[in-house]
């Protein structure tokens, strides 16, 4: 038997490559070993992102769900409320006493504003469980926003603003869902009302060749938009205008710029009547498109794709 001292050049050579190939391997099978098993963690990882996921989906159906059921079964008694008030103020039940005149409209005021808000809770929960309805139809836009105009007239009157239009003689034929389209055109042109307190109010369509440049303000937005030509519906006020900053919250949920301790019902909003513009827009193929000034004046664009054949 040789001892280590004993081992020849050749010999040394050798055990080293043995012993250089082994460790090699023992490092190869280690790697791999580390490999697959890196490989079955993120198989585990992308299953239970999976799993979070679909629950995720599911409980927000639910919610949406919930939502729309429990407006729907409001919806009954709060109807049931206005109508009663409403015959109350008439006098179906006998004259009001002059004391009572007053409590009475409040009652009327508060149920009116819940109705909306119900309403429009069941609007937003309709749209996120992709209930809502799309029904197009060929609209001819002059005499529908004509049409809609005519609607905020005597709002308009009562504070004593102006009320102009400016429209193109040939504006196209579109296919879209007027009963949307209305929604949000009524929402653009309460909220100028409502916020101008001096001047006026001005619906002016324009017509631009290619889609207008737009930021995706919200999940709902990144639409990818056809190149044809656009039809911009803008509902210009000289209100009090809205600062930078809240420019792009106001899209969202709730939000309202500075409101405050809640004052007279019939006066303040719900601060959902931009929210379900948006969605509605994007749910027609459009968008809706902010500029303002505080101080000076908003101007709301929708934006709708037009079929280049109408
Ligand atoms: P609201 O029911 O409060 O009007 P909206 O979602 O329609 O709810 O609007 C959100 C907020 O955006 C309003 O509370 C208001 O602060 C602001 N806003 C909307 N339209 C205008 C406008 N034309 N001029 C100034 N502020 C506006």
């Amino acid at each position: 038997m040789r001892t280590f001292s004993q081992l020849g050049l050749d010999e040394w050579t050798s055990l080293i490559g043995w012993i250089v190939s082994l460790g090699a391997v023992l490092g190869l099978a280690l790697v791999l070993r580390h490999e697959r098993r890196q490989a079955r963690s993120l198989v585990e990882r992308s299953k239970e992102l999976e799993r979070l996921s679909s629950e995720l989906l599911r409980v927000n159906r639910m919610k949406s769900e919930f939502l729309a059921n429990v407006s729907h079964e409001l919806r009954t008694p709060l109807n049931a409320i206005v109508g009663f008030v409403d015959l109350l103020r008439e006098g179906v039940y006998g004259e009001l006493a002059p004391r009572q005149v007053k409590p009475v409209e409040r009652i009327e005021a508060s149920a009116n504003h819940l109705r909306h808000l119900v309403d429009q809770v069941l609007d937003l929960a309709k749209m996120a469980a992709g209930r809502l309805e799309i029904h197009t139809e060929p609209v001819d836009l002059r005499p529908f926003v004509l049409d809609v105009a005519s609607e905020i007239e005597s709002l308009v009157s009562e504070k004593a603003l102006t009320l102009s239009l400016v429209m193109g003689a040939a504006l196209p034929r579109i296919r879209t869902d007027p009963t949307h389209l209305r929604q949000i055109l009524v929402n653009l042109l309460g909220n100028a009302v409502k916020y101008t307190n001096e001047g006026g109010i001005i619906i002016r369509t324009r017509l631009v060749d290619s889609p207008p440049s737009h930021e995706p303000k919200s999940p709902d937005d990144r639409l990818s938009y056809p190149a044809s030509p656009w039809i911009g519906i803008q509902v210009i006020d000289t209100g009090i205008g809205i600062a930078p900053a809240d420019q792009s919250r106001i899209f969202d949920e709730f939000e309202q710029v500075g409101a405050g301790p809640r004052g007279h019902s019939a006066e303040r909003g719900t601060g959902l009547g931009l929210p379900i513009s948006r969605r509605l827009a994007a749910l027609i193929g459009g968008m809706v498109e902010l500029q303002s000034e505080v101080g000076k004046g908003s101007t709301f664009t929708l934006w709708l794709p037009v079929d280049p054949n109408d």
